[in-house]
């Protein structure tokens, strides 16, 4: 399995590096880059009833592949805990993801416990989730109940053959819609739908998914295929770049950019000159936006990672579950990310192709 080739370092030896910097007095913590730490995005599960070749490819993913046992994962009054304290070094935004976040049992409970924590200013959280859509049209309105506040939906076409060939599960692109209406119903609006371009694959796509949408409030976000894991025979050749996502559309439907809607968003935003809405493209290989990248990722069995592409992680349910205090761990969580200098994406070269990458699947994306 994937994370048990990964090294994994004990959260508690950070407590033993001297700090880099004081932490600020108000606890927000910056990096060797000088970023932030803003967003906190985790996987709450990894499993998934899709089988996306991007992400979970069948033949890695099959019968005898071992995802991890229940007392493994992290249960949700740890994630809480662990959420409260990151909320303490600035985290403003947190997304749960996975795997399929939706499959996780009373993930409604889960999302109550996260509504109720306030930013540092006192104000609410920016509390999202990225989903398959598959089980959202039963599952809007109790998440809403419960405090979501956004959703995002990934799909990666409308033509119901290649939406299936893309899951590899033979799921029907007509239940997906209706989930993204159902959201929308809900409240959980704007929704935010992601598709993955691949070359060769859903490249057609594009313009049916941009046209489709368009007007109805919804944002598509066309993401370029990355290179996460190692097991989705990523080539920079499957790449469709973003640039050529907005000049497709444009030839039919008139672009202009637009400015972002805060410093270090990942979406390239473009609106229809018309008022059509927008459109985002995320340009992860063509356009790295690592110097904006404020991102920590808490894998499902409690592992911290400072980056999509990171080679290892630092173990924080040890911690948890030895007993550590909130001060303890608090202090680890804010040096693990004073030490962090990723820039994978910028970096992006041969020489770093042969690591081995933990799976998008388990880290969330
Ligand atoms: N199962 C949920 C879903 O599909 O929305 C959440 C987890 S999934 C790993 C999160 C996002 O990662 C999805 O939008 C998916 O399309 C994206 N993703 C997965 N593999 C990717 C890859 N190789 N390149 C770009 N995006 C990828
Ligand atoms: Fe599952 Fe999401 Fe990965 Fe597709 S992208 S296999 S839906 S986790
Ligand atoms: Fe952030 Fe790593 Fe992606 Fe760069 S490669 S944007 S540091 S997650």
């Amino acid at each position: 399995m994937t994370d048990r080739i990964i090294p994994v370092v004990d959260a508690r030896a950070a407590l033993r590096v001297p700090a880099g910097a004081d932490l600020a007095a108000d606890g927000r913590v910056a990096d060797r880059l000088d970023r932030p730490l803003r967003d906190l995005r985790i996987s709450v599960t990894d499993r998934c009833n899709f089988r996306c070749t991007y992400c979970m490819p069948k033949e890695v993913f099959d019968k005898s592949y071992r995802f991890l046992p229940h007392a493994d994962l992290l249960s949700f009054e740890e994630i809480a805990r662990l959420a409260r304290l990151f909320i303490e070094h600035g985290v403003e935004k947190i997304r749960l993801t996975g795997g399929e976040p939706l499959l996780r049992k009373d993930i409604e409970r889960l999302i109550e416990m996260l509504a109720r924590l306030r930013t540092r200013d006192g104000g609410s959280l920016d509390l999202t989730l990225t989903t398959n859509g598959s089980i959202l049209a039963r599952k809007a309105r109790s998440l809403a109940a419960a405090g979501l506040r956004r959703v995002t939906v990934s799909l990666d076409g409308l033509d119901d053959a290649v939406f299936r060939r893309m899951n590899d599960v033979d799921f029907p692109v007509g239940a997906v819609l209706e989930g993204i209406a159902a959201a929308a119903d809900a409240g959980l609006a704007p929704v935010k739908i992601n598709t993955v371009v691949k070359r060769g694959v859903n490249e057609h796509e594009i313009v049916p998914m941009a046209r489709h949408f368009r007007g109805s409030g919804h944002i598509v976000r066309f993401i370029e295929f990355m290179d996460v894991g190692s097991s989705n025979g990523w080539r920079l050749d499957d790449v469709v770049p973003s640039r050529e996502v907005v000049r497709r559309i444009d030839l039919e439907m008139p672009l202009e950019a637009i400015e972002p809607n805060y410093t270090g968003e990942v979406a390239e935003r473009w609106r229809y000159r018309d008022g059509g809405g927008e459109v985002g493209v995320i340009s992860s290989v063509t356009q790295a936006f690592c110097r904006a990248c404020t991102r920590a990722r808490l894998s499902t069995e409690g592992r911290l990672y400072l980056c999509l592409f990171a080679t290892g992680g630092y173990d924080l349910r040890r911690m948890l579950r030895e007993g550590a205090s909130d001060g303890q761990i608090s202090a680890a969580v804010g040096r693990i990310w004073q030490s962090r200098a990723d820039r994978y994406s910028e970096l992006r070269s041969a020489a770093t192709a042969d690591l081995r990458k933990i799976e998008m699947s388990y880290i969330g994306g």
